[in-house]
This record gives structure tokens, sequence and C-alpha cells, in this order.
């Protein structure tokens, strides 16, 4: 395992009152993934606000030290060799603002570290529509922004307006939904760009109408998906005009195994964290449930989850 970046590194190239926020050194990225898994971070970091986060990055550059934003983990499948360079979570940026308010609309600033469901909740509350779906998929605004995250014909797509971002190289850019390009669990950002923030339109309507839906949707995902399990949600996407979930199910995958990692018996898209499974038995895992879907129906399925790091342990 190769660390480049560490402590002695990061006060070489960091005066102390050019970044506040907690720095962990080696920290173990299970602790900050949904399925539980995942090496250590050369070093984390969690800047307060833009500043420093824009100095840090400037410095990372200029020595050429890799780094990658994580929100809440909820779609990372972090290898066991862990990641190079430098993690970075806006953990600590998480202001909504109200900023226009009329009869029919109302348009918010939101910072990427609001958790989802903090958002999903404050827009039910005030009577603002258009996140309802989204109830119950956990990870932080800036995630759900950065993999247009979407259920029961709701998508984050459907509400965002612009987002500002920081570029590889500290330059602020704020994109419009054109050059965001939010589709299907992707968004159009480029390599090294940080989304900071964005603003986005919600319709008004009755609060308890948009709770009902709330409900019943959190109802029906309750019913359909192993929410107690360790995941990271859905790992595949559905192919064009088909379920992921449906194909791995049919396929015979369902209780397939690997060390301790399996493919859920309530949905087979989830794969689960039986305990302590390790990154590399959960990709042997992926790739054993990808061979018997191409060999079955002669659908290869893309990976939705985003799996990152180090290879070797
Ligand atoms: C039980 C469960 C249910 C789920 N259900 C759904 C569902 O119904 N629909 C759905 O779409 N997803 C679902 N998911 C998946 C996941 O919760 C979403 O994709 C979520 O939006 C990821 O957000 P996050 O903050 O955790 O992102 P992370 O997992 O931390 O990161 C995901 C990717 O986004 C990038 N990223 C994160 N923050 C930023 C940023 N500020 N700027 C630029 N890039 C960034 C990361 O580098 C990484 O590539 C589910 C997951 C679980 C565990």
């Amino acid at each position: 395992m190769s660390i480049i970046a560490d402590e002695h590194l990061w006060q070489e190239i960091i005066s102390p009152d050019s970044f506040s926020g907690e720095v962990m050194f080696g920290e173990i990225m299970k602790r900050h993934t949904s399925l539980k898994i995942g090496g250590p971070a050369d070093i984390f970091v969690f800047p307060q606000e833009v500043i420093s986060l824009k100095n840090s990055i400037v410095a990372l550059k200029k020595k050429n030290i890799p780094f990658m934003p994580v929100g809440g983990g909820t779609n990372l499948l972090v290898r066991d060799g862990g990641i190079e360079g430098v993690v970075v979570s806006l953990r600590d940026c998480r202001r909504i603002e109200v900023v226009d308010d009329t009869k029919d609309l109302a348009s918010l600033f939101v910072e990427s570290g609001v958790p989802l469901q903090k958002l999903v909740s404050f827009a039910r509350e005030n009577g603002f529509s258009g996140l309802e779906g989204l109830v119950g998929i956990p990870g932080s605004a800036g995630g759900a922004i950065a993999g247009n995250a979407g259920a029961y014909g709701y998508s984050m797509k459907n509400v965002v307006i612009s987002a500002t971002v920081m570029h590889a190289d500290g330059r602020l850019a704020k994109l419009g939904t054109e050059e965001l390009g939010l589709e299907y669990r992707k968004a159009n950002i480029p390599a090294g760009s940080i989304i900071l923030s964005a603003n986005i339109r919600l319709r008004k309507d009755i609060k308890e109408d948009i709770a009902k839906r709330g409900e019943g949707f959190l109802k029906e995902k309750r019913g359909r998906q192993p929410l107690s399990e360790l995941s990271a949600g859905c790992v595949f996407k559905n192919p064009e005009g088909t379920s992921g979930g449906k194909l791995i199910d049919e396929a015979g995958c369902k209780g397939m195994r690997i060390g301790d990692a399996e493919v859920s018996a309530v949905h087979a898209n989830f794969l689960i964290n039986k305990g302590n499974a390790s990154a590399s038995d959960f990709i042997k895992l992926m790739d054993a449930v990808r061979a018997k879907v191409l060999a079955t129906f002669g659908v290869e399925l893309e990976t939705e989850i985003k799996v990152v790091g180090r290879e070797n342990a």
C-alpha cells in the first residue's frame, strides 16, 4: 500500500491559519461508509468553510496529491487498500435557506453537507413539494446531486436549478441544468470538481398531502428493501426497460455469498455486508452476479455504486 500523504506532508503544505476544520490521518473508511467496508484514507479532512476547502485544494494540486469528495458514503465501496491522497467531506457545510417563496414556488439554497433526509423533512414541514420520493434515501445533498439520486419518479434532476462547484484548481463556477447534465444516476461534473451547494426549486403544496405521499413511499421502500442490513443501495443500474433486481433474482443469485458479502434475499440488487465483508469479497460477489446475469440473459449489468481506492491492503 503506497501512502503518498501523511501528517508531515499536511503540515508542510497547509499552515494552521489557512485551514479550519477537522483533519484525520489514516482514518479507516469503513467508519464512513454505509457498507462498513474500506481501508484507510491517507488524510481525511472536514473543512469548515469554502476558503479552507480552497486553500487545501490549491495546495494539494501544487503537490499533485489526489483528492476526492465524499458525502455520506452511502453509494460507495472503498477497496481494502483505502484511499490514496486526501478525502474531503463537506459534513460541516450544512446550511439550508429559503431564498424565494412565492404563491406557487419556493427556491432553496442548500449546501452539500446537508443530510438529504434533513432536506426532505425541511421541504415537507414547509409545504414544499418535489422531494417526497427521495424519502429514506441516505447520504448528503451533494452526493444526491452527484449521482442524481431518485426514486418513485422523483429525482434531483427535477428540482436542481443550478449548482456551485469548486474546480480542481480552486476556481468557483455556477453550473446550470444543461452543464450539470443530470441523467439516470449520473451528473456531468468535471473530474476533480466538488459540488459546494445548489439552488433548488420546489412547488408549494398542502403539507399533509406531501407528508402522506412521503409516508406511502417510505412504507413501500421498507417493504421492498433490506433497510436494516449494511448496504450501499442498488449495486447495479437498471438496464433500459427492466429492473436489475429482477434479472439478478431470476438468474438465481439471491442468497449467493462470498465471505460475508451476500446477495440480499429481500432485494436482489442489494448486496449486503453480513458483518465482516472485505471489499475484495464484495467485488468478487459483484463479478459473480454480473457473470450469472450475462450468462442467463445476455445482459451486461452496469455498476451503480462508486468503487474507489487502492487494490491492496
Ligand atoms: C439503504 C439504502 C437505500 C438507497 N436507496 C436509494 C434510492 O432509492 N435511490 C437512489 O438514487 N440511491 C439510493 N441509495 C444510494 C445512495 O444513498 C445515494 O446514491 C446517495 O445520494 C449518495 O449520497 P452520499 O452523500 O452518500 O454520496 P457518497 O456515497 O458519499 O458519494 C457518492 C459519489 O458522489 C461523489 N460526491 C459526494 N459528494 C460530492 C460532492 N459534494 N461533490 C462532488 N461529488 C460528490 C463521491 O465522490 C462519489 O463518487 C440508497 C443507499 C442505501 C444505503
